[in-house]
């Protein structure tokens, strides 16, 4: 069994909207509640133990009898929002993150759905029935074959609502080709393949430049022109100071601007989604270098994505020492890194011939073929 985690964009209706806001509320309401009451306990009594998720549990039917309002939200969502308080506590005492703070209406908007007695249900290709949400539509994307955990719901500053469903599934393995390959993460392309596919690096951000700069534009001056007039209501104590939420235009540039960065993530991640199922679909087994930390914080996104596909689907990735991965010749296995180039001009090298056994040697297409041995003698 495998769990898997597909993400995919929903449109609830405009009844659907204001419940799904409800819940954004109450599960950041309870969420900070619990956190104040753990503070004002520790104030009282330093001794005082944090309570684990099941007493913060307890606290909740307390909570909701306070606050009967609470009553309308989606009652697993709130209990997942003590569990990751309780998580968070517990991590900050590993010393793995920091104290964990209050959640605001700007950053915090989701929640999350555990599965109990059918309350979440695939109906078909487009529609999903989520608790409390009744049947909500999708226009794309293929929902997992298995068993339905949880489903995460979220709004995105594009004002766009998402879905993470995690199911656990049966391993379905993809038949065996037989074909190996390796691959190097590139700077003039995305990935080279040692059978000398070439997947080219686009530059989505490009389309949108245009679009994107007049909207940053318009953003940042409604966003000065806002302050000044809440500076303005405060300096002249109006009664009720306006808030950043009544500034339309504003708001409306800021989704914009999101709006585009998310279009360009989004095709970036259609690229990497494509390609990495390519991959597993074609060959057995795919060796990449290892990583350097740079290399990680560019392309750590495709080598993710292609793990878990390989674990998915019965295939295996291997990471290589990338040391003289592109001076050793692939014909004769000579070493060359002694080479009498200097590293800024063996960058430029594209072609070369090895003094060994003289084989004409082009560099990237030597490189890859270099890291499947590399890969296929430790396999
Ligand atoms: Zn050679």
């Amino acid at each position: 069994m495998v769990l898997k985690a597909v993400k995919m964009r929903i449109y609830p209706n405009f009844g659907q909207r204001d419940r799904l806001m409800q819940t954004f509320g109450c599960t950041r309401f309870v969420w900070n509640q619990m956190l104040n009451t753990q503070i004002e306990r520790r104030k009282n009594n330093p001794e005082a133990k944090f309570v684990n998720a099941f007493d913060i549990n307890n606290l909740l039917k307390r909570l909701k009898e306070e606050y009967p309002w609470l009553k309308q939200a989606e009652s697993t969502a709130l209990q997942s929002a003590n569990r990751n308080l309780a998580d968070a506590f517990q991590r900050f005492f590993k010393g793995q993150n920091k104290f964990p703070h209050f959640k605001s209406r700007k950053y915090a908007q989701s929640y999350n759905s555990k599965y109990v007695n059918h309350n979440i249900k695939v109906i078909d290709d487009h529609h999903i029935k989520l608790p409390k949400l009744g049947v909500v539509y999708f226009r794309s994307g293929r929902l997992p074959q298995g068993k339905i955990k949880n489903v995460t719901v979220r709004l995105t500053a594009a004002n766009q609502y998402y879905i993470t469903v995690l199911a656990e599934c049966e391993n379905q393995t993809l038949p065996k080709t037989g074909k190996y390959a390796g691959g190097d993460l590139g700077l003039k392309s995305l990935l080279n393949l040692s059978d000398g596919y070439k997947e080219p690096i686009h530059h989505f951000e490009d389309k949108y430049r245009k679009k994107l700069h007049h909207w940053e534009k318009l953003h940042s001056r409604r966003y000065l022109l806002a302050k000044q007039a809440i500076a303005w209501d405060y300096h002249n104590k109006v009664s009720a100071p306006r808030q950043l939420d009544d500034f339309k235009n504003y708001q409306k540039a800021r989704v914009m601007v999101a709006k585009y960065h998310q279009k360009i993530a989004n095709q970036r991640l259609d690229q990497l989604q494509k390609l990495t199922t390519k991959l597993v679909k074609q060959y057995d087994i795919i060796v990449l270098e290892k990583l350097n930390i740079k290399g990680m914080l560019k392309n750590h996104k495709l080598v993710s994505i292609l793990q878990y596909k390989c674990d998915w689907y019965g295939k295996k990735l291997i990471q290589v020492n990338p040391s003289y991965t592109s001076q050793i010749c692939i014909n004769c296995g000579q070493n060359n890194h002694r080479l009498d180039l200097n590293k800024s001009k063996w960058l430029d090298v594209r072609e070369w011939d090895c003094p060994n056994c003289g084989s004409h040697l082009d560099r990237d297409i030597n490189a890859v073929k270099v890291i499947l041995n590399k890969g296929l003698a430790i396999q």
